[in-house]
């Protein structure tokens, strides 16, 4: 063996997965993530990192890298990357921060963001069992060991590990659900998709260090509906 240099490893390297598929990787994060205004390099790298298609039902792996959001069962979806990525731009989360995912799904927005606050921790939480078995299965797959799960309503946010440097929010809102505004840390953020059932606007709500609530807009989005009672009902109209 030969002697190399000696040093600390911090952090657990992470293995780079799904290699077969990188190319198709850069060429998604090249046209519909920095082509459209993506800069931060972090979480183009992230995008670059996670491999979609192990996110998909295995018969829709060849659509993994399409420019849209895809079935995933259970009537959710998996976001279109392009809004997977300006909402992570918009967290902006940073290695040691931890963060307060709600609406797991298909688990592709958790693993961006595991991997991006490698020495923080991201707390999710997913209201169908199903679709949260399948996502803990991936991110075992993926190596990812700082992501919590939680089965139940996510309205109400993780009391116990509040307060957060960052709440991202998967689903849609008539308006922002108290208990998530009153969990965020000062210099946190809050990132949700604010609407009716149709189509909603991207809403960045910051709280300054010194504690006020500042918010502000990011463009037009349509998520599938936070069902909660602060929020929609199963049995809302279409
Ligand atoms: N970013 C995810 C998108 C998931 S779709 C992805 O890329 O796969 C939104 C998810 O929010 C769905 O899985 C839905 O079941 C879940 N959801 C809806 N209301 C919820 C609630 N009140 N608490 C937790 N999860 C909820």
């Amino acid at each position: 063996m030969v002697p190399g240099p000696r040093y600390v490893q911090r952090m657990p390297r992470l293995a780079r997965p799904a290699p077969d598929t990188r190319s198709a990787r850069t060429r998604m994060v090249m046209r519909q993530l920095a082509g459209r205004g993506i800069r931060d390099q972090r979480v183009l790298a992230a995008m670059r990192w996670v491999p979609r298609e192990w996110f998909l039902p295995p018969h829709l792996a060849g659509d993994a890298y399409n420019d849209a959001p895809l079935p995933i069962g259970s009537g959710q979806t998996i976001s279109q990357p392009y809004v997977v990525a300006l909402m992570t731009e918009q967290l902006a989360p940073r290695r040691t921060h931890r963060i307060l995912e709600i609406g797991t799904g298909s688990g592709y927005q958790t693993a961006i963001l595991a991997y991006l606050a490698a020495r923080g921790k991201v707390f999710t939480i997913e209201r169908l069992p199903d679709l949260l078995v399948e996502a803990e299965e991936r991110f075992r797959r993926l190596g990812l060991e700082n992501i919590e799960t939680r089965l139940g309503d996510g309205a109400g946010g993780w009391p116990e590990e509040a307060p957060f440097d960052g709440i991202i929010v998967a689903a849609a809102a008539p308006r922002i659900p108290e208990p998530l505004t009153a969990q965020l840390a000062p210099g946190g953020r809050l990132v949700i998709p604010i609407g009716d059932l149709a189509s909603q606007e991207l809403v960045i709500l910051e709280r300054s260090e010194r504690g006020e609530l500042v918010q502000r807009q990011a463009g037009g989005v349509r998520f599938v509906p936070l069902i909660s009672r602060l929020a929609f009902t199963e049995q809302s109209p279409p």
